[in-house]
C-alpha cells in the first residue's frame, strides 16, 4: 500500500509522492490567538496529528509546521475588551491553546513561527508583490491585485462573482478591483503596528501564512492543511500571494483539508451561544475520549458533536482500554500497529476504518488464549494506538481517572482494606455492604488472584 491523499487541487484522491524522497515539509494553519481554543480548532489539530504520526510511521522525515497568528484585529479588539495589553492576550491564550492540545494527545509542531517574529518577511514579500506588478498600494494600505493573476481562483474553484460575495469584500474606494485583498494596512498610533515604506501599519492574515511557510519549507513544499472553510480566501490568496511572489513557482503540491465541524447539529456561532471550548469538554470527558470522538467521523466528512457521541466515545476507549487491562500480565510483542490500520489510515486517513480495526483487535484479545496470541495483539493494540494517538496510558490510570467530586483514590484504596479485614473476619456482610457503597459511588471492585483490584465504572 502507499499513502494517497484527497488533494483539494485537483479535487481527487492522489498517490502522495513526496518532492524529495523520504522528506515531507507540512504547513497547517495555526490558530489566531485570542480567546480559548473551541472544538473546531481542535479538529485539525486531531486530524494533521494523526497524518504526522503516519507519516513519521512510513518513514518519512517530516517537518511539521504550525503557525500561531498573534496580530490580527480579532486579537486587537478581544485585548481592548479584557482590559489586557495584547502581549499578555496572546501569551495566555497560546499557553492555554497548547494546554488543550497536549490533553488530546496531539503531538507539537517541529516549528511554530508567531507571526509578530515575521513581520520583516512579509514587508519584503509585499515590496515583490508590488515590484512585480501584482500589489499596489492606496491611502496607507497595500492590496493584492486579483486580475493581475491569471489562474486566481483555482484553488477554490470559484468565479469572479462568487468570490467577490464570498469573500463580503469590503468596498472601498481605494480599490482598483472589488476582489483585491490586504496586505498591509495603516494602524493608527493606538493600534500596534511596525514602519513600512507604506507607513506605520499591520499585516493583512493572508500575507502571514505565505511568509511563515516560505521561511519554515521552501518556496515550494509538499503539504499545506487546514479546515475546509479556509479555502476561500485564504488559501485562495496564500496561493496567489506566494506563486506571484516567486514567478509563479508552486507553492503546496497537496492541499488536505477538513470538514466542518456542528455542535448538536448547528453550525457554531457567537449568536447561537453554542462555542464549546475544548477547556470545558475536557471538564466532561477524558481527553482520549474527546480524541476518540473526533477521529470517528472521516476528515473530510462533516463532524456533529453531540452529548451521545461523547459518551459513545467514551465507552469506546472504556472497551480498548479493559482489553488491554485484561492483558496486564503479558509482556507485549512486537509494538507496532496492526496492517489494518495502517492501510486504513494510508487510505486518505480512514480513520472510522481504523478504529473499527482497532476495536475488532479488542475482541481478539478478549477471546485470545495462547500467551503468544496475547503478547501479539498486545502490542498491536499498543502500536495502532500509538500510530491514532490513543491508549497512551496505563489501563489502571484510565479507569481510575475519575471526575471531580468524585470518592478520593485513598477513600477507595481504605474501603478496600477494610473490606478484606471484614472478610478475615468472616463479616461478609459487612464486606458486601462496602462493596455495594463503592458500586454506588462508580467504583466496581475486580477479586483476582493478585488481591483487589478496582475501576471507576
Ligand atoms: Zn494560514
Amino acid at each position: 500500500m502507499t499513502l494517497s491523499l484527497y488533494n483539494t487541487a485537483v479535487r481527487e484522491k492522489q498517490e502522495f509522492v513526496p518532492m524529495e524522497p523520504g522528506k515531507v515539509g507540512m504547513y497547517v494553519c495555526g490558530p489566531t490567538v485570542y480567546d480559548l481554543a473551541h472544538i473546531g480548532n481542535a479538529r485539525p489539530v486531531v486530524i494533521f496529528d494523526v497524518l504526522a504520526r503516519l507519516l513519521r510511521y512510513l518513514g518519512y522525515d517530516l517537518t511539521y509546521v504550525r503557525n500561531i497568528t498573534d496580530v490580527e484585529d480579532k486579537i486587537i479588539t478581544a485585548a481592548a475588551e479584557n482590559g489586557e495589553s495584547i502581549d499578555e492576550l496572546t501569551r495566555r491564550t497560546t499557553q492555554a491553546y497548547h494546554d488543550d492540545m497536549v490533553a488530546l494527545n496531539a503531538e507539537p509542531p517541529d516549528i511554530e513561527p508567531r507571526a509578530t517574529e515575521h513581520i520583516d518577511g512579509m514587508i519584503e514579500m509585499i515590496g515583490t508583490l508590488i515590484e512585480k506588478g501584482h500589489a499596489y498600494e492606496a491611502e496607507g494600505h497595500v492590496l493584492f491585485n486579483v486580475p493581475s493573476m491569471e489562474k486566481y481562483g483555482k484553488l477554490s474553484g470559484r468565479n469572479r462573482d462568487d468570490m467577490i460575495a464570498g469573500a463580503r469584500v469590503e468596498v472601498a474606494p481605494y480599490k482598483k478591483d472589488p476582489a483585491d485583498f490586504v496586505l498591509w494596512k495603516p494602524s493608527t498610533p493606538d493600534i500596534v503596528g511596525w514602519d513600512s515604506p507604506w507607513g506605520r501599519g499591520r499585516p493583512g492574515w493572508h500575507i502571514e501564512c505565505s511568509v511563515m511557510a516560505k521561511a519554515a519549507l521552501g518556496i515550494t513544499f509538499d503539504i499545506h492543511g487546514g479546515g475546509r472553510d479556509l479555502i476561500f480566501p485564504h488559501h485562495e490568496n496564500e496561493v496567489a500571494q506566494s506563486c506571484c511572489a516567486h514567478d509563479g513557482a508552486e507553492f503546496a503540491k497537496y492541499w488536505v483539508h477538513n470538514g466542518f465541524l456542528t455542535v448538536e447539529g448547528d453550525k457554531m456561532s457567537k449568536s447561537l451561544g453554542n462555542f464549546r471550548t475544548v477547556r470545558e469538554l475536557l471538564e466532561e470527558a477524558p481527553g482520549e475520549a474527546l480524541r476518540l470522538n473526533m477521529l470517528s467521523a472521516h476528515y473530510r466528512q462533516p463532524l456533529d458533536w453531540n452529548a451521545e457521541g461523547v459518551t459513545r466515545s467514551k465507552t469506546n476507549m472504556d472497551r480498548l482500554y479493559t482489553a488491554l487491562q485484561n492483558l496486564q500480565d503479558i509482556d507485549a510483542g512486537t509494538v507496532e500497529p496492526a496492517p489494518e490500520v495502517v492501510a486504513a489510515l494510508e487510505d486518505d486517513l480512514n480513520t472510522p476504518q481504523a478504529l473499527t480495526a482497532l476495536y475488532t483487535l479488542a475482541s481478539e484479545a478478549n477471546k485470545a488464549s495462547e500467551p503468544v496470541e496475547k503478547a501479539r495483539l498486545k502490542g498491536q493494540l499498543l502500536g495502532s494506538g500509538q500510530l491514532l494517538g490513543l491508549l497512551m496510558l496505563d489501563p489502571a490510570d484510565w479507569f481510575q481517572a475519575g471526575e471531580a467530586g468524585d470518592i478520593g483514590e485513598e477513600e477507595i484504596e481504605q474501603l478496600i482494606k477494610d473490606r478484606i479485614d471484614a472478610k478475615t473476619a468472616k463479616d461478609f456482610a459487612k464486606a458486601d455492604v462496602i462493596r455495594a457503597d463503592l458500586a454506588e459511588k462508580g467504583v466496581t471492585l475486580e477479586d483476582g488472584p493478585g488481591g483487589t483490584t478496582w475501576k471507576r465504572t
